[in-house]
């Protein structure tokens, strides 16, 4: 099987899953999968895809190679595919092919995907045993071999290691004849001038990340940098914060982008049959704007939660620009945070009110629906945030006595 079908079909399976749905039934497809998987930064929920993920655990194969100098695993593949002194472009012979090959190969992958392997990270001089003088860009400004392309041609050892060139007192040159041309000496001075300076250590020499604080190679950074790179770009407000427990904060994502089972959703979708008029005021239509925000229920409850916060409210015209409003409001992050957790709060519960209404001809009121949001946040900032001493009756006068 090739490697892509396997990718598609395990990526469907966790598509299925998600959707909630099996193998046999499907259930609607609410957001693209390539959204839903891309970082929250582009509008997704960050959960990535099993490609990055592939690629980026195959590229730190690359890294233990590099690292792991003496291990045996590593001194048999550099016997089977003869890559010792190698540059990585050339550590897997293309005509032995098989799991090591595989393995290099994903530097392609990985630059078809936009990150060119070698920009990931710079080298770290140590000891000077693991970087070739000419093939490797030790110096941070090109490689030897393109920067001073008439003294490479005369190098008899082109594989040769930093350490084997520069030394703690001396230069050692091994040329195929004396570099005597007018550009050559010219190149000579320059080089000589470059790395008379070097520094070696005792440590051996490292690739330093450059995704990470520490300079290590960890799988998620590079993840990290495929998605943003990859993944489609959509727009979406939410705020994802820790004391809005995540199927709130998933369904607000949702809502923003009206993807949420309204009856006017689902007959764009082909599920018809459904009154589609808002069964709370019997005037407006059962879309995500009008159940949330405008529908008479909604709008008096959002009224009265945000006067308890004493906030003059602007006019929203759909719940992205209420979820912006909070996302962006005032000074103080704390205070903001609680303003997110009560307006997302509210998107829930006026959700559940009308799903109530419709499916157990419950009756309801802004009385009930604001009462329910207080209490439902209050458990929130309580117990989910660090604010466990604040009371009940401090909350019930304003929201940010809590503080
Ligand atoms: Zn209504």
């Amino acid at each position: 099987m090739e490697l892509r079908s396997v990718l598609d079909r395990l990526e469907s399976i966790r598509r299925n899953f998600f959707l909630g749905g099996c193998e046999e039934r499907r259930k609607i497809n609410w957001v693209a999968w390539n959204v839903v998987l891309g970082p929250k930064g582009n509008g997704g929920l960050g959960i990535g895809s099993l490609e990055s993920l592939n690629i980026s655990l195959l590229i730190k194969w690359l890294w233990r190679f590099y690292d792991e100098r003496d291990s045996l695993w590593r001194r048999v593949i550099c016997g089977i595919h003869n890559c010792e002194r190698k540059h990585v472009d050339r550590w897997a012979k293309k005509s032995l092919g098989g799991c090591w090959f595989n393995i290099i190969n994903v530097v392609s992958r990985l630059n078809d995907l936009g990150v060119n392997f070698k920009s990931t990270f710079d080298i770290c001089l140590g000891d000077g045993k693991n970087t070739l003088f000419w093939l490797d860009d030790w110096l941070g400004n090109g490689t030897m071999a393109f920067n001073f392309p008439h003294l490479f041609e005369l190098d008899k050892r082109k594989s040769c290691f930093v350490a084997e060139r520069v030394g703690y007192d001396r230069l050692k040159w091994d040329w195929k004849r004396k570099p005597n041309t007018v550009i050559e000496r010219e190149e000579l001075d320059l080089l000589v001038r470059l790395v008379e300076r070097v520094q070696f250590s005792s440590e051996p020499d490292k690739w330093k990340s450059r995704f990470s604080g520490d300079g290590g190679f960890y799988v998620h950074d590079l993840r990290s940098v495929i998605e943003d790179l990859n993944a489609p770009v959509v727009y979406n407000p939410t705020v994802w914060l820790k004391i809005v427990p995540l199927k709130v904060s998933i369904f607000v994502w949702r809502a923003c982008m009206d993807r949420i089972p309204t009856a006017m959703a689902l007959a764009r979708r082909g599920v018809n049959g459904i009154s589609t008029s808002c069964l709370l005021c019997n005037v407006g239509i059962d879309e995500a704007n009008h159940i949330l925000l405008h529908c008479p229920v909604a709008r008096d409850a959002l009224m009265w939660l945000l006067n308890w916060c004493n906030i003059q409210p602007p006019a929203f015209n759909g719940v992205g620009a209420l979820v912006k409003f909070a996302g962006c409001w005032g000074s103080c992050p704390k205070r903001r945070k609680i303003l997110i957790a009560l307006c997302y709060g509210f998107l829930w519960c006026a959700w559940k009110i009308r799903n109530e209404r419709r499916f157990n001809d419950t009756c309801s009121s802004q009385s009930k629906l604001a009462d329910n949001v207080v209490s439902l946040v209050f458990g929130w900032v309580k117990y989910r945030g660090n604010f466990d001493s604040c009371k009940w009756e401090d909350w019930c006068i304003s929201p940010f006595n809590v503080l």
